[in-house]
């Protein structure tokens, strides 16, 4: 598999490698007090994250803004010389992103379980040079997180990555998502050029659990972090318990250890030992 290692596409303005963002678009000045809040703590994301359309469990909760948020985005792109992520779940959603100039995609994890979706993404971006982010599927499927990564391989996307979001268990956790490590530790040892993401608000749940997230997350060696951030999460209209405030992110971020031995994760027997 052929893969653009992340430092060519991705931005080292921060502490770590970094997306960040709110859960959802909610309003044209939700977004904009967001990045400028960030930019205050000199959090300048590689790329700001907002979904468009929200994958809810359940209807009659907030459902996203749709192409609207899109142009909300293009123009804050814009203004703030930002670049821009988003999901996209259908062909549809990834016509639209590309239509308005989003700056990476990323497959969500309801999106990666389902390989119809992810194939008509993959061919809406064929020959395309956009980077390509996909979260493990919601169940423990690590056959189906490298499905969609082929997929997207397979019609010439080069500028890949993958995000640990967590696995979905029935009953009480105390993740929102369970990490399981020893799935993307797996993914690592069959992609061992494939950049890899910590998405630790969506394992959580809640912002007390993040900063210990993280922080694995690095000493397992992944490469960055996507974390969720609002101007007020007390408002947010979607995942407001695990958002973080820009100043609650920029402690977080202060007080990561990037540690200068990295642990191989390829070699499966050295990580167990270290750990
Ligand atoms: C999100 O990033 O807001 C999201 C819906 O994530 P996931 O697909 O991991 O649930
Ligand atoms: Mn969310």
């Amino acid at each position: 598999m052929i893969i653009d290692p992340l430092h060519n596409w991705f931005s080292s303005n921060n502490k770590t490698n970094l997306i960040t963002g709110p859960c959802g678009a909610e309003s044209f000045e939700q977004l904009s007090k967001t990045i400028e809040d960030l930019n205050k703590f000199k959090i300048t994301p590689s790329f700001f994250r907002a979904g468009v359309w929200k994958p809810r469990t359940r209807p009659n909760s907030f459902e996203g803004k749709g192409e609207e948020a899109l142009k909300w985005l293009a123009e804050l792109k814009q203004t703030y010389n930002q670049k821009i992520i988003v999901e996209v779940a259908n062909a549809q959603h990834a016509e639209l992103a590309l239509k308005y100039n989003i700056d990476a995609l990323w497959i969500g994890a309801r999106t990666t379980g389902n390989p119809f979706s992810v194939q008509e993404i993959a061919d809406v971006v064929k020959g395309k040079n956009i980077p390509i982010l996909i979260k493990n599927p919601i169940h423990t499927d690590l056959q189906l997180w490298l499905g969609a990564i082929e997929r997207f391989s397979n019609n010439g996307i080069k500028q890949l990555a993958a995000i640990h979001r967590g696995f979905h268990v029935y009953g009480k956790t105390k993740y929102r998502n369970k990490p399981f490590w020893n799935i993307p530790i797996e993914l690592r040892t069959v992609l061992p050029n494939l950049p890899l993401l910590c998405d630790p608000s969506h394992i959580c749940g809640n912002t007390e659990l993040i900063p210990q997230v993280a922080q694995k997350a690095l000493d397992l060696g992944f490469d960055g972090l996507m974390l969720e951030s609002h101007f007020n999460p007390n408002i947010a209209l979607s995942d407001a318990n695990q958002q973080l405030t820009p100043l609650q992110l920029h402690g977080l971020l202060n007080n990561l250890i990037i540690r200068k031995v990295k642990i191989n994760l390829s070699d499966k027997k050295n990580t167990l030992q270290e750990l």
